[in-house]
């Protein structure tokens, strides 16, 4: 470093210097989490334009998000001082979607689309899947389109055109009909100009293989290529990039192998591997320094990645001191692990620490549910990262549109989002008469509905549709006098087709849908009646006033890729959730490995302090089920955690060797008293039955409920 840096070196290691000032040629930077990548990237691109190595323009700098691109932009802005002049161009700075689009838009004529085509979103791409399964006389019920859509985007992924597909591939829909429809759908996107995401990328990919002079303008323009969390590309934007990158040959990738998260949207961490043989003698530079974390939350990191197989293997050192260690809390159950994160942050606050600061990263959507209710009752500002708040997602909002009906018939709004909601064939003519007749008369839809019948208004199949429509409103309203309201609700989704629908379609997606079911029949077993429970509903929905600039932040760690915050909290570590049952079902290792990282992703993200949590017992369908800790929490290294549970008051946790005795229901009912942790299910299903004294084992583990010693798995290995 000498004093007449730029700003832009100042302050960067050896090896990150070494990364700016390497411009030419192909350039890898393998590095762990927290070791400056995304920040010696960023200052790589001041470098290039200080330098006037390239105008901006010339620049092509690839991000993970666009919330990344726009702090990347802001960054060099300030590296640079100030904004740049205009008059140089900007460099193509964004997501692959987001540079794929500005491309094709250029090119649109060479592919048969018109420059100003529009950009389907997923409803959109799913009622155009539909049309064409129905005109293919298709069974429906069978064959989704939602599953074709998954099957196409993975095609798309691989960059893969309609006559790429092979027979084998095409198998996978429809008995061979696979192919056949993504080259119809194809044709019909063109006809109505537009395209899907995965066809920002594609069309430019196709395009350029095929057109020598659009592919000669791109590789003479971009000077230089950068792309950040190269570990997540996948195919279609490894060819793309190295396309792209060919002539020029400089293309700075920076990634971290253990991070590789996106392998189910079709990312490949082969890529990194790929590259040195694509690009002969590609430079690579390692960072070692992290400048995230204390050292005791990178151990812990550290700790649990090195469990997987197969790394490229990495140094993490740091100079930051000690710190705090990861601290491990057991708690009871759900609301009480919500209930301690609450109280954890407002210490926090009560210390001087800001909203700002703090993270609550979780696995699954569905999770953030237990976090946002009790947040809105103690006031705590929140805002959910990449994605909506609970009550906001669809399915929610369409669950809740039935339970309010049902509570309450002249809900005209909630009757409106349903009347066709799933699917049973009421077209937009006859809700439009209903309409009309319901103005006429001055009542609620629902008794227009019923009085529509009588006439002879509707098709036959609008007029079965309705009729059947209005005889389960009338069924679940009788019910609702019956059952317990979650019992009913769960009913009223699956008579409704609701629930089958989104089974149907066997997506990633549908399947988190249904996770949120699940959990708001579980929120609505904390309420007396149902009528409490929409009360509650619509003043956490009208929480929005929370005006408030400082916020906690909740959000998926998926979505936390590449952030850090002083203080995270994680959430629900216990096997089921984190390994999910989905990876867990699979019983693959690379599925339990892709999990892994994801932890090391979570940890990774705590600049100061990372606090885990997991609860004993969940609620499910108004039963306790007993959750084993996750086991990334036994793989955390002893030396760099603090155990706590709530449940003993205490840190330690009853032990004892039960193989040695021949009744270890004995010792149960002892330990029960003094000491009891959490339980292990040895399978799923082992359920204690309700709030019980459980003792820890690990290893091959069991659940013990008070209820005696049914619940009681073989092969117990205690310590
Ligand atoms: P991830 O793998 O999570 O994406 P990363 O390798 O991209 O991490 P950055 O986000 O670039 O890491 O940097 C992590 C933190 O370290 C940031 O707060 C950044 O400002 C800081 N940092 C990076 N390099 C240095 C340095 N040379 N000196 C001091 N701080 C640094
Ligand atoms: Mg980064």
């Amino acid at each position: 470093p000498s004093p007449h840096d730029p700003p832009y070196l100042r302050g960067l290691n050896p090896p990150q210097r070494e990364a700016v000032l390497t411009t030419e040629g192909p350039l890898l930077v393998l590095a762990g989490a927290g070791t400056g990548k995304t920040a010696a990237l960023t200052a790589r691109l001041a470098h290039l334009i200080a330098t006037r190595r390239a105008y901006p323009s010339e620049i092509l700098a690839v991000t993970f998000t666009n919330k990344a691109a726009r702090e990347m932009k802001e960054r060099v802005g300030r590296m640079m001082g100030g904004p740049q002049g205009s008059a140089e161009g900007l460099p193509w700075l964004g997501t692959f979607h987001a540079i794929g689009a500005k491309m094709l838009r250029r090119h649109a004529e060479l592919v048969g689309l018109q420059s100003n085509f529009t950009i389907l979103d997923t409803d959109d791409q799913l009622r155009l899947l539909k049309q064409l399964i129905q005109a293919a006389d298709i069974d429906e019920k069978r064959w989704s389109a939602r599953q074709l859509g998954g099957l196409i985007d993975r095609w798309k992924n691989k960059g893969l055109v309609p006559h790429d597909i092979d027979a084998g591939e095409s198998e996978a829909f429809a008995n061979g009909k696979g192919q056949q429809l993504y080259a119809a759908y194809q044709a019909r996107l063109l006809a109505l100009n537009a395209c899907d995401f995965g066809d920002l990328l594609l069309h430019m990919l196709t395009l350029l293989k095929t057109d020598r002079e659009v592919l000669a303008h791109y590789q003479q323009r971009f000077r230089y290529i950068m792309v950040d969390e190269y570990q997540d590309t996948n195919s279609s934007q490894y060819l793309w990039l190295r396309l792209l990158a060919q002539e020029r040959k400089n293309i700075c990738c920076v990634g971290d192998d253990d991070q590789s998260i996106y392998s189910w949207r079709g990312a490949q961490v082969e890529n990194i591997l790929k590259f040195e043989k694509d690009f002969p003698g590609a430079k690579i530079v390692k960072l070692e320094q992290n400048y995230r974390s204390t050292p005791h939350i990178l151990a812990a990191a550290s700790g649990v990645i090195a469990e997987n197989g197969g790394r490229l293997g990495k140094t993490l050192w740091t100079d930051e001191a000690d710190g705090e260690k990861v601290r491990i809390i057991g708690v009871w159950d759900g609301p009480e692990e919500a209930r301690r994160v609450g109280e954890e942050i407002e210490n926090h606050q009560r210390s001087g620490g800001t909203l700002d600061d703090v993270a609550i990263l979780v696995r699954a959507q569905h999770q953030t549910r237990e976090f946002e209710d009790r947040f809105i009752q103690i006031g705590m500002p929140y805002r959910i990262v990449g994605g909506f708040r609970f009550y906001e997602r669809a399915e929610i909002r369409d669950a809740l549109a039935y339970l309010r009906l049902v509570n309450q018939p002249a809900d005209d709004l909630a009757f409106e989002r349903i009347v066709n909601v799933p699917k049973r064939g009421l077209g937009d003519k006859a809700v439009e008469k209903l309409h009309r007749l319901a103005r006429a008369d001055r009542t609620p839809l629902t008794l227009a509905a019923a009085r529509i019948l009588d006439t002879d208004e509707l098709t036959p199949q609008a007029r079965r549709a309705l009729g059947n429509f209005v005889g389960d409103l009338a069924r679940w309203r009788d019910m609702a006098g019956q059952l317990p309201h979650p019992e009913l609700a769960r009913q009223i989704l699956d008579e409704s087709g609701y629930t089958a629908a989104l089974q149907a379609e066997r997506s990633t997606e549908a399947a988190g849908r249904l996770e949120n079911l699940t959990e708001l029949v579980r929120a609505m077993e904390e309420y007396e009646t149902l009528g409490a429970f929409l009360e509650h509903v619509s003043l956490v929905m009208d929480n929005e006033a929370q005006a408030e600039a400082r916020k906690v932040t909740i959000m998926t760690i998926h979505a936390a890729k590449g952030l850090e915050y002083d203080t995270v909290f994680l959430v629900g570590w216990e096997e089921g959730i984190f390994p999910s049952q989905r990876a867990l079902d699979e019983g693959g290792i690379a599925s339990l490995e892709e999990e892994r990282r994801l932890a090391y992703v979570a940890i990774t993200r705590a600049r100061r302090r990372c606090i885990i949590l997991h609860a004993a017992n969940r609620r499910i369908y108004g039963q306790w089920t007993s959750s084993i800790p996750s086991r990334f929490v036994g793989e955390l290294p002893k030396a760099h955690v603090d155990e706590e549970s709530s449940l003993t008051g205490g840190a330690s946790l009853w032990r004892a060797n039960w193989s040695e005795r021949d009744d270890p229901f004995a010792d149960v009912a002892r330990g029960s008293g003094r000491g009891p942790g959490w339980a292990r299910a040895a399978t799923a299903g082992q359920f204690v039955s309700e709030p019980a004294r459980i003792v820890e084992a690990r290893g091959s583990a069991v659940s013990i409920g008070n209820k005696g010693r049914s619940d009681i798995a073989l092969g117990l290995r205690v310590f």
